[in-house]
């Protein structure tokens, strides 16, 4: 496929709204697409199930030889945030947003690279085993697309999984990710009159902001992170604030390293709450499982060859958050992120390396029709 058929793909793309949630009518363009190739797609009906309007996309596409794995090829449809009317402006190399919105390269880079590689099976009638599309919905909302996928209908499992969600560098592929909690904390003091009886009170906002100053918070080692992230109390400046509530998160890639931290975050606010005579109400959520494969694994083996292959130098490399591949490395199914090319996803400084996305889509369809 050309570079222009490429980017005039990719730049249509972006200029149809996928919120999440609110992915159908992008959805039924993608349908429509795979149509054309002769592939029917079902939604899986998780929708309704997330709130949404459109369910996780599953296309089949059959072997045309022998000898291949079972591979599938993801990328989530959604787009980051709330930014609708996206245009795209092609200038020189690169690819950038025309006004003060996130370009979609997160992930439309990775569709547009599905689509065409899709597309070149299909008239250059290349030999490739059995592949599985699946488009989720709903990745940059807590991943709830890939997490309430009907993997039933995946059923024999792909034996590897690439998702096109990764960084701007072809040929690198995330192995590593960390394992995530999120913690909501309510601390409950006592209001009074802060002027008439401020004794009678017991403030939850002093007591919050004693927990959280004593909390090991930020880059805690080289595989461990932990934040708060909201925090809301009070209602008036002449009340003691008798309610505080604050929320945080806490990652590593070492499952025991965070469910120490996650145990650190609660101690201090409890120990907090309790010299103070508050009472301190905390949830704990696990919002996913890290994964570590390596170059032993067949996935990342079959990446490796595949860059090779097409002049790359690939690298592995450690992710410092969760996607899809999460959730589907969780499912038995192994899985690493790849490189499309997409460049500082979630800013108005989002961009598209073309050059980039030209490797990258080359490395894809050297890792469809590789033979081993
Ligand atoms: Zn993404």
């Amino acid at each position: 496929m050309s570079r222009d058929t490429l980017v005039s793909l990719f730049c249509e793309l972006v200029q149809i709204d996928s919120l999440s949630k609110h992915e159908a009518a992008f959805a039924s363009v993608i349908k429509d697409k795979l149509a054309g190739l002769c592939l029917d797609t079902t939604d899986d009906g998780a929708g309704p199930y997330i709130g949404g309007d459109c369910g996780n996309l599953i296309c089949r596409i059959p072997a045309t030889a022998d000898g291949f794995p079972v591979i599938m090829l993801n990328t989530h449809i959604d787009t980051v945030g709330d930014d609708t009317g996206i245009q795209p402006i092609v200038e020189d190399d690169e690819i950038h947003s025309a006004s003060n919105t996130i370009l979609g390269a997160d992930a439309k880079a990775g569709i547009t690279l599905i689509l065409a590689a899709l597309q070149a099976l299909h008239d250059q009638d290349l030999p490739h085993g059995e592949l599985v599309v699946v488009f989720t919905v709903a990745e940059e909302i807590e991943l709830v697309g890939a997490q309430h996928l009907d993997y039933e209908m995946l059923q024999p499992l792909p034996q590897m999984a690439y998702v096109l969600d990764g960084g701007v560098t072809p040929g690198q592929m995330t192995t590593q990710a960390p394992y995530a909690d999120k913690i909501s904390f309510e601390v409950r003091g006592k209001a009074a009159h802060a002027g008439v009886e401020p004794e009678a009170g017991i403030n939850a906002i002093q007591i919050a902001a004693r927990a959280i100053s004593e909390m090991k918070l930020g880059r805690l080692d080289e595989e461990s992170t932990a934040n708060i992230g909201t925090i809301r109390g009070g209602s008036a400046t002449n009340i003691v604030p008798e309610v505080t509530t604050f929320n945080g998160e806490a990652r590593s890639h070492q499952e025991e390293k965070l469910a120490r931290q996650t145990r650190h975050m609660r101690q201090k606010v409890e120990e907090a709450a309790a010299d103070a005579g508050a009472e301190a109400e905390i949830t704990t959520e696990r919002s996913y499982n890290g994964f570590a494969l390596g170059p032993d694994d067949a996935v990342v083996q079959r990446g490796i060859a595949a860059a090779q292959q097409v002049g790359l130098q690939p690298s592995l490399h450690k992710g410092g958050g969760g996607s899809d591949a999460n959730i589907f490395n969780e499912h038995g199914i192994p899985s690493v992120i790849i490189a499309t090319g997409a460049h500082k996803p979630h800013t108005p400084e989002e961009l598209l390396r073309i050059p980039s996305m030209l490797k990258c889509y080359e490395w894809l369809i050297a890792i469809i029709t590789l033979q081993q």
